[in-house]
């Protein structure tokens, strides 16, 4: 039986060790933290409910259910109708639940062990070892252009259907309603992003000050693939997350399910990626650049309320109607 090392537990990592194994392969999946602290990383988990074609999510993972996104420009509000709607999860149970699958099905989890090399004793290796890839460096790969995302956490009841989202010039702010909490956060190309977010709440009177941020790939300076036919890389360890969004869940289960269905034809996998992925990041980008200079500058243009799918949106469209 070929054996194959993943690194990197995350959602995109334990996926495909998960398929692999289904295909027939012996998998070691490798994580440098511990069974507790797996799930735990800064990441709002708000994804479409498309994340049910890919992996299970328990009722009990969904702290709320969103139907759409207000997008407050300063002298408009926008409202996306999502289509499908959006789940907020807890990536905490839902990384444990899918720890458990792992487990049943007969997967080598090796939790709390650092991967410092690409491992010579595997047929082959996946790198999913997240944004700032050791994989994606030992391969000595081109490193992606990154934007900072950052949340701080409010403790208070809120279960509306629907986030809200405050467009900056170099990226934008957000409100997620958690149910028992309210999430607040920024995506930024700047180095100021925790004062911009305190100066945030603290013009809407809201107190907090415990922030946690982590860097995110922005796949509009384009995907990253390896060239060794051993090696292959997936999830944010490519560079993959949407544009406009930072979001990274979703677009990252597309590519790791063309992984695995060309696995291990590393070739076929970056065709077919690239088939799929590239007129989307590239209309993604420029579309979110259009929509927000309209946004600020001309914002009669934009419509009232768009019907939206966050993960292949077509911008244009609503904007000719
Ligand atoms: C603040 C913030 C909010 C976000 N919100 C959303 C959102 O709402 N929706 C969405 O879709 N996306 C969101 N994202 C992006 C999303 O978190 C990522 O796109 C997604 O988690 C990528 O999954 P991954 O499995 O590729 O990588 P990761 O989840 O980063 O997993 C990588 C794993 O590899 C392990 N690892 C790394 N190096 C090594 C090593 N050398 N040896 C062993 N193990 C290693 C890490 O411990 C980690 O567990 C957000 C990101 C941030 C920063």
């Amino acid at each position: 039986m070929q054996k194959v090392a993943i690194i990197g537990g995350g959602i995109i990592g334990m996926y495909v060790a998960l398929k692999l194994k289904e295909k027939g392969f012996d998998v070691f999946l490798f994580d440098k933290k511990q069974e507790k602290d797996l799930g735990i990383k800064p990441c709002s988990t708000l994804v479409s409910e498309r994340i049910r074609r890919f992996i299970s999510v328990p009722d009990d993972c969904v702290e709320n259910v969103i139907d759409g996104c207000k997008i407050n420009f300063p002298k408009k509000i926008v409202e996306l109708d999502f289509n499908p709607r959006h789940l907020v999860l807890s990536r905490d149970k839902l990384i444990q639940e899918q720890l458990s699958l792992l487990k049943e099905n007969g997967v080598n989890v090796l939790l709390g062990r650092e991967i410092k090399d690409i491992p010579s004793q595997y047929d082959y290796v996946v790198g999913c070892d997240g944004p700032m890839s050791l994989t994606r460096r030992k391969l000595g790969l081109k490193e992606p252009q990154f934007k900072i995302g950052m949340q701080v956490f409010v403790e208070k009841q809120d279960k509306a259907s629907f986030t809200n989202v405050f467009p900056i010039k170099s990226g934008f702010l957000w409100q997620i309603p958690r149910s028992n909490f309210i999430e607040y956060g920024i995506l930024t190309s700047s180095l100021k992003s925790k004062e911009m977010l305190l100066d945030f709440l603290e013009k809407q009177k809201i107190e907090a000050k415990n922030t946690v941020s982590g860097p995110v790939p922005f796949s509009g300076a384009g995907m990253i693939f390896s060239k060794d036919k051993r090696v292959a890389l997936c999830g944010d360890a490519m560079g993959l997350t949407k544009p406009w969004s930072g979001g990274g869940i979703i677009w990252g289960l597309y590519a790791a399910d063309f992984l695995v269905r060309n696995f291990p034809d590393f070739e076929k996998y970056e065709k077919e990626t690239r088939r799929f992925f590239e007129f989307k990041i590239l209309k993604g980008a420029i579309a979110n650049k259009l929509v927000n200079l309209i946004g600020f500058y001309i914002p009669f243009l934009l419509p009232q309320k768009i019907n939206y799918d966050n993960d292949f949106p077509d911008f244009i469209k609503p904007l000719l109607i």
